[in-house]
């Protein structure tokens, strides 16, 4: 794909996405993401966004403060 912003190449690579509200921040490492290489606008598949946010609705239930996770470990308990 093309990046929406710029019309740059992207690229399919792996991003750590971060969840911050009130009570706790969710971090979750090596999201499959697609990144633009010429401003870095990153943009998320429609069934990883899917996934993330029943990851993120899940955990933040459990989460207090702050907690780390692998998306490969989390998304298969989905
Ligand atoms: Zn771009």
């Amino acid at each position: 794909m093309r990046c929406i912003i710029c019309k740059g190449n992207t690229i399919e690579t792996k991003r750590t996405f971060i969840q911050e509200d009130e009570n706790c921040i969710i971090i979750i490492k090596n999201v499959p993401a697609i990144v633009c290489s010429q401003c870095g606008e990153v943009y998320y598949k429609d069934e990883i966004a899917e996934k993330l946010e029943e990851i993120i609705n899940r955990l933040q239930n459990m989460v207090k403060d702050v907690a780390i996770f692998e998306f490969d470990k989390v998304v298969d308990a989905a």
